[in-house]
């Protein structure tokens, strides 16, 4: 299994891990950065393109609350801060229930980044409801938070690469114990 397909969330909730690692923390590159930009990633996933840039900045701090959800995900961040902090979001972002073979779905009603939004909360509810929301998580160490899907069979799976963050990230955190 490629390191990739490791990572890789079920079905649309990999919008979400793909939407987060749009930027490299921690200092960048970041392909949502411009309209044109935010617009073709957003094409290539069936998503409404942006307008301007009002819309593109909305987008990237709507990844930045997500990511604050996905890091508390791996209580890394209070919860209930996190999620407080989408409230604002939504709504702008209307969804309605449609009906598509033979089963109820969540449909985004707006139009340009607000439709995004939407399509992209639809997938966050869809996610929670069938359980696999809280799996989709931001890499522990905090000047990461590179997001991966949990496919570990405990489900504590805590950074996005052991040898990137997972060992360095451990031995601070021993070193941190030991001056304690
Ligand atoms: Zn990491």
């Amino acid at each position: 299994m490629s390191v990739l397909e490791a990572d890789e969330a079920p079905g649309r909730l990999d919008l979400l891990r793909q939407l987060v690692n749009t930027l490299d923390l921690p200092d960048g590159p970041d392909r949502l950065a411009t309209p044109d930009e935010a617009s073709v990633w957003c094409r290539e996933r069936g998503l409404p393109p942006v307008t301007n840039q009002n819309e593109c900045d909305r987008l990237r701090a709507f990844r930045e609350a997500i990511r604050d959800v996905l890091f508390a995900n791996n209580g890394e961040f209070e919860a209930s801060r996190a999620w407080a902090a989408l409230e604002p979001f939504s709504p702008r972002a209307p969804l309605i229930v449609a009906v598509e073979n033979g089963a109820p779905v969540l449909r985004a009603a707006g139009s340009g980044v607000d439709a995004v939004i939407a399509a992209l909360f639809a997938i966050v509810y869809d996610a929670v409801a069938h359980g696999t929301f809280a799996r989709l998580r931001a890499c522990r160490k905090s000047s990461c938070r590179f997001a991966y899907y949990d496919r570990s069979k405990n489900g504590s799976r805590a950074w996005c690469s052991m040898a990137t963050c997972g060992n360095r990230e451990k031995a601070q955190r021993r070193r941190r114990r030991e001056r304690a």
